[in-house]
C-alpha cells in the first residue's frame, strides 16, 4: 500500500501572517469564498506558487497518495488547489468537533480522525500544529510496524522546500523497504 501524503494548509501552505500582518514575498494574495460564505464576504489568502510545482513533483513520482487534511475540507479541493495548479485531490472528511483549542486533550484535534482514517495504511503528514503526543503517537506507529512521519513547518513561515525534500527521501525510503521485504531472496529466506 502506498503511503498516503496528508496535507494540511493553515500554518503549511498559508503561513501565519507577522505580528504587523505581513505575509512572506514568496506568497501571492487571493480572495477566495469559503463554502457557506456570502459572495461579498471573500477570505484573504496567500500561496506560493511554487508550492504547486513542488507538490506536482511528490505526486508525479508515483510513491504516495496525496490527501487534503485541513479544516478548509472540501474548500481543500475547490479553491485552495487550483489557485496551485493542482488536479482536484480527496480529503480527509474531518469532523466539526465544538472546540475552542486545536489541541482539546493535549494532542491535535485532527489526530483520532486520522488514526481511525488511516488505519495500518503508513502515512506521512504535514501540519504545522502537532504536540509532544502527536510525536509520540508517530512513534507508536513506527514501533508497530507501519511506516509514520510528522512534518511540522513553522507556521510563520510554512512548508519549506527542505520538508518537501524530506517527504520524498522517506517515500523513497519506504518504497525500498516494501519492495526488499516482498522480494523472492526475503520470501525464501523465511520458507
Ligand atoms: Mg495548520
Amino acid at each position: 500500500m502506498r503511503p498516503y501524503l496528508l496535507i494540511d494548509i493553515d500554518g503549511v501552505l498559508i503561513p501565519f501572517p507577522d505580528a504587523d500582518g505581513t505575509t512572506p514575498a514568496t506568497h501571492a494574495r487571493h480572495e477566495v469564498v469559503p463554502t457557506g460564505r456570502s459572495a461579498d464576504e471573500p477570505v484573504t489568502i496567500w500561496l506560493n506558487p511554487a508550492h504547486g510545482p513542488a507538490l506536482m513533483d511528490l505526486i508525479r513520482t508515483g510513491l504516495l497518495t496525496p490527501v487534503w487534511c485541513t479544516s478548509w475540507r472540501q474548500d481543500a479541493t475547490t479553491l485552495i488547489g487550483p489557485l496551485l495548479g493542482l488536479p482536484p485531490l480527496p480529503h480527509v472528511d474531518l469532523p466539526r468537533p465544538d472546540i475552542t483549542t486545536s489541541h482539546p486533550n493535549g494532542y491535535l484535534w485532527k489526530r483520532d480522525h486520522v488514526d481511525a482514517w488511516l488505519g495500518d495504511a503508513p502515512a506521512v503528514w504535514i501540519d504545522d500544529d502537532f504536540t509532544s503526543l502527536d510525536h509520540e503517537w508517530s512513534v507508536e506507529r513506527v514501533a508497530r510496524g507501519l511506516p509514520t512521519l510528522l512534518i511540522q513547518p513553522n507556521p510563520r513561515e510554512g512548508v519549506q522546500p527542505e520538508h518537501f525534500a524530506e517527504v520524498s527521501a522517506w517515500a523513497r525510503e519506504v518504497s525500498t523497504l516494501r519492495a526488499s521485504e516482498s522480494s523472492p531472496l526475503r520470501e525464501a529466506e523465511a520458507a
